[in-house]
């Protein structure tokens, strides 16, 4: 079953007043009580919803009876403890130089973070767009440069078009260590899971720019689960939840979009490139373990940019069985399992000056989030 866009004029507190309306009838596939005792819970699972709805008090804005539960949306927070430590181990060398996107810095893997190794001598380079790391590359002939190629189908594409930068120039001394990630078999691993009740996906935005809101009719229909694209303005993100409450009030489950940016079919020159440069593979996620198909690796034409291949890389099985953060329960606030006010570290032992675990590191972490925004409330 498919929808069409629609827009609106309508104020924010308006479209509350309708939610405050709906959520009373709307069934609940995850939850089936009535009364007190049926919540409705909607998982966004985009880091940048994630910071929205706490900027904007959204939870304050929507029915007690309506939860908002943060999902696995933040590209960082995912990102697994084992890549982090193969990127320390990249960044001792003395012919490397790692470049990464600021927040993967911070976040810890098993014998600290890049941060920590620079601060003891290693090379770590921060830019702000993988063509960057190219040019490092060309100004650096003498070393490797390694790129730490995480995130979603957003970022995805730039990465893409750094190695085909890279191979149209003859710069051979780059490439990537790849941790991307699929957003869609990570929502089907949380509903066949079904551990964590989940009534309804809000949709990332940026990620559906590419993928197209059709999509996710697949988890639409098979899971009977309403999934609404929505946009980034507290006004855009409440219109979703409406959209949500609507389908569950008729007792539908449909793919829908009320982000104009998002077609139903998504970028194809995007698509194509990501086809081009990367195949689907199994990937670790932080908290939700190895998800079929849910990770991106570089296709074998592509093979002599793939740092795994170039260089030799601590084995999983070889590296410490040290517990993923002690006492961090970042791996059940990426899985929706718990708040981060519910972590007993939560804005006492951490905090963004001072973070234990990735979700507080990185500035879409759901902890990051609650704790500039909703810690008082
Ligand atoms: S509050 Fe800190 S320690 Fe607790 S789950 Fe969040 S990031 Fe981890």
């Amino acid at each position: 079953m498919t929808s069409m866009v629609s827009t609106t004029r309508r104020s924010t507190a308006a479209i509350c007043e309708n939610i405050h309306k709906l959520v009373g009838t709307c069934s609940s596939a995850a939850s089936p009580g009535d009364g007190a005792t049926r919540r409705v819970r909607i998982m966004e699972v985009c880091g940048t919803h994630t910071m929205a709805i706490a900027r904007g008090g959204l939870r304050s804005l929507l029915p007690e009876t309506l939860r908002l539960i943060s999902g696995p949306g933040c590209p960082v927070c995912v990102t697994d403890q084992d890549y982090i430590d193969r990127a320390i181990a990249l960044a001792r060398r003395d012919d490397v130089i790692v470049a990464t996107y600021g927040d993967m810095v911070r976040v810890p893997g098993r014998g600290g973070s890049l941060a920590e190794a620079r601060a003891a001598g290693a090379t770590v380079e921060v830019v702000y767009a993988a063509e960057r790391a190219v040019d490092l590359a060309r100004c650096h002939p003498q070393r490797q440069v390694v790129f730490l190629a995480v995130g979603f189908e957003t970022t995805t594409p730039a990465t893409a078009l750094a190695l085909r930068k890279a191979r149209d120039a003859g710069v051979e001394n780059f490439s990537v260590l790849t941790a991307h990630k699929l957003i869609i078999p990570a929502m089907r691993h949380l509903l066949a899971a079904g551990d964590v009740p989940i009534d309804a996906f809000l949709c990332p935005g940026h990620v559906s720019v590419i993928l197209g809101w059709r999509a996710y009719e697949p988890l639409a229909d098979g899971f009977a689960r309403p999934c609404v694209v929505a946009g980034f303005e507290t006004a855009q993100i409440v219109l979703g939840v409406e959209a949500i409450c609507r389908q569950l009030a008729d007792g539908r489950a449909a793919e829908e979009n009320v982000y104009p940016a998002v077609t139903a079919d998504g970028n194809h020159t995007a698509q194509a490139l990501l086809d081009e440069v990367f195949r689907p593979a199994d990937a670790a996620w932080r908290g939700l373990g190895v998800i079929p198909a849910s990770g991106l690796v570089l296709r074998d034409a592509w093979g002599d940019f793939d740092a795994a291949g170039r260089f030799e890389l601590p084995d999983a099985d070889a590296l410490p069985d040290v517990p993923e953060l002690a006492h961090c329960r970042c791996g059940d606030v990426i899985s929706g399992r718990c708040r981060p006010r519910d972590c007993g570290l939560f804005a006492r032992r951490c905090t963004p000056s001072d973070p234990v675990g990735p979700c507080m590191v990185s500035s879409e972490g759901a902890c990051a989030a609650a704790f500039k925004y909703e810690r008082r409330s």
